[in-house]
């Protein structure tokens, strides 16, 4: 029970886990440097052409590191964009009922009460 209820934390904390901390989005083809930190392939690249240095510690890098892509935070993130695109699929059909049942809020109010007549008829 209690599992259930720390699941939207964790996976906040995951988010966190997952994002590249030089473009602030999800990895896109994550690395490790040797310092332990990850981030997208291109950005650390980028970084690194001007500082040799870890972004996230300020640990130096000297020589161009050897960067092997973390096959298995690539699949994590993989995994988390696919559970969260899910989320927003789901938020946008709700936002589209509550639509729907406006329309019909307005659509009676611009008619005229037709059952009203109708009784008035019967009587
Ligand atoms: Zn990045
Ligand atoms: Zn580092």
């Amino acid at each position: 029970m209690a599992d259930v209820a720390e699941t939207p934390l964790s996976l906040m904390s995951l988010e966190d886990e997952l994002t590249c901390s030089i473009c602030l989005s999800t990895f896109d083809c994550p690395v490790t440097t040797p310092c332990g930190h990850n981030f997208c392939q291109d950005c650390l690249l980028a970084t690194w052409k001007e500082t040799q240095r870890c972004p996230q510690c300020r640990t130096p890098i000297p020589t161009k590191p050897e960067l092997k892509k973390n096959t298995v935070l690539s699949a994590v993130v993989e995994t988390f964009n696919l559970s969260s695109n899910k989320t927003e699929d789901s938020l946008i059909k709700e936002e589209k009922k509550a639509e729907e049942k406006e329309d019909v809020i307005r659509d009676t109010s611009h008619q005229p009460p037709h059952s009203e007549s109708l009784t008035l008829t019967f009587i």
